[in-house]
């Protein structure tokens, strides 16, 4: 809710006119309780995990030899109805764990001073808090990660994640309940360090779902803007997490690959590009193609 009667008034109270985004976000949020502009974000949620995965249902629906190339483990394929089951199971999950809650955080969200108010941030401002949010979500995330693979966390928690050993686009979120809660925690650390406005914790939720479902889409484009973001890990980093499963002790964090290099836990992961490179320049000398999985490795 704007403390403002008028947009003039508002006007008059930053001491010069409403940009046009400030104008639209105005006539949008003025009348709003900053409660209902927070539970927002379980519209945003939903809508994301809905419409995100849908090129990649397509994709893996279609089976064409021009998309197949780019699958990181080609021998899994799964059906439609194996992938809206997977949808469903993650849906339940966000009605009886994510949306309630999201309705009852809100006194967090007040107390570390997310603002709905003007002016609005400029897009640096955004910029620099997201990738902040990113870093510090990223950090914590992977030790969350780590602790989850020791035998109780996996046994316990953390298993159910791994059911996807080829994961795909919609099994992001696919996890335990104790799991969402936990990893609730990394994602609101980054806005509790560096409040800013409502919009750019909007984003950040909107982001870092579409950044997950990017890393267990299943398949690796060499296309895409993320290929230019330093130290991203992308598909081909965590997909090789879920194909190790249990005993995976490389690849823990869940957007950059820092963390797993400082802490030696990539070893296992730089160890089978080694191979994989290797046996590709072996196939091309040979004439042959389609070598460019774990798990033509694995049957090797
Ligand atoms: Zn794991
Ligand atoms: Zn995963």
């Amino acid at each position: 809710m704007l403390p403002y009667s008028t947009i003039e008034d508002a006007a008059a109270a930053l001491g010069r006119n409403l940009t046009f985004a400030e104008t639209l976000w105005y006539n949008y949020s003025a009348n709003k309780s900053d409660y209902f502009l927070y539970c927002h974000n379980i519209l945003f949620l939903f809508l994301v995990f809905s419409v995100a995965p849908l090129p990649f249902v397509v994709i893996e629906s279609l089976r064409s030899d021009s998309f197949d190339k780019y699958k990181i483990q080609p021998k899994v394929r799964l059906s439609f109805s194996e992938m809206v089951r997977c949808y469903k199971d993650v849906m339940r999950m966000f009605f009886l764990v994510v949306g309630p809650l999201q309705l009852v955080s809100f006194p967090s969200v007040q107390m570390v001073g997310i603002r709905t108010g003007l002016p609005l941030p400029s897009g640096w401002e955004i910029l620099a808090q997201l990738v902040v949010y990113f870093m510090v979500e990223d950090y914590t995330n992977y030790w969350i990660h780590r602790f989850l693979h020791c035998k109780w966390g996996y046994e316990k928690i953390h298993r159910v994640h791994h059911e996807y050993t080829a994961p795909i686009g919609f099994a992001a979120p696919y996890a335990h309940w104790a799991e969402i809660l936990i990893l609730g925690i990394p994602s609101f650390l980054g806005p509790a360090m560096a409040p800013g406005h409502m919009i750019t914790f909007w984003l950040w939720i909107a982001l870092r779902q579409i950044e997950a479902i990017d890393t267990h889409s299943g398949y690796d484009f060499p296309w895409g803007f993320t290929k230019y973001i330093p130290f991203y890990g992308g598909a081909d980093y965590h997909d090789y997490h879920h194909y190790v499963g249990e005993q995976s002790h490389s690849n823990f964090a869940s957007v950059f690959t820092y963390c797993d290099f400082l802490y030696g836990t990539d070893k296992g992961y730089r160890y089978q590009k080694k191979l994989l490179r290797k046996m590709q320049e072996e196939l091309r000398g040979s004439g042959e193609q389609n070598g460019g999985s774990y798990q033509n490795l694995k049957s090797e």
